[in-house]
């Protein structure tokens, strides 16, 4: 049994294919219609998926000011009162974690290797901890924290509206 792809695989699927025609059932054309449809009613959610889904220099640009926005936002609602300067910064280390939350220096191994080896040592990895999860800064590290399960929170809902749309166009 093969798991049926999620929808954000389904639409870098149907992104990538040739084959627009309409088929029966779900065809890739309605997720790129259902994705159309999502990016007009938020800008952020589908820089966020564009994001994970073309992976390019212009992308992460679309990305970077989804995160701002998205800061800027935190720091009104929570009463951070950070500054722009701050914000563009800590959003700027968000997106990085976002997308790739690994520890940059076991690469999720959690301990050390032996010098010069590949062979696992039970020394834990310092950096972060032996949590194998990329460090954040101690300085704005809560605020950080805040971006990222926002971030999070955008894709996951841009995901069930793209669901839930395709699925209205189908039935
Ligand atoms: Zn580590």
């Amino acid at each position: 049994m093969i798991d049926a792809p999620n929808t954000l695989e389904r639409l870098a699927t149907a992104m990538g294919s040739r084959d627009l025609s309409i088929k029966r059932g779900t065809s890739d054309v309605d997720y790129i219609i259902a994705l159309g449809m999502t990016a007009r009613a938020n800008s952020a959610a589908s820089a966020m998926v564009n994001l994970h889904l073309a992976q390019n220099p212009a992308a992460y640009k679309e990305a970077e000011r989804a995160a701002v926005a998205v800061a800027r936002h935190l720091n009104l609602k929570r009463r951070w009162k950070l500054k722009v300067r701050d914000l563009i910064r800590i959003s700027g280390t968000a997106l990085k974690y976002y997308i790739c939350p690994v520890c940059p220096h076991c690469f999720g191994r959690k301990f050390d290797l032996f010098p010069g080896t590949q062979r696992l040592s039970d020394k834990i990895c310092r950096p972060c901890h032996g949590t194998g999860k990329r460090p954040l800064p101690l300085q704005h590290g809560r605020e950080i924290a805040e971006i990222i399960g926002a971030l999070e929170n955008i894709e996951r809902v841009a995901e069930d509206a793209v669901r839930t749309k395709v699925r209205g166009r189908v039935s």
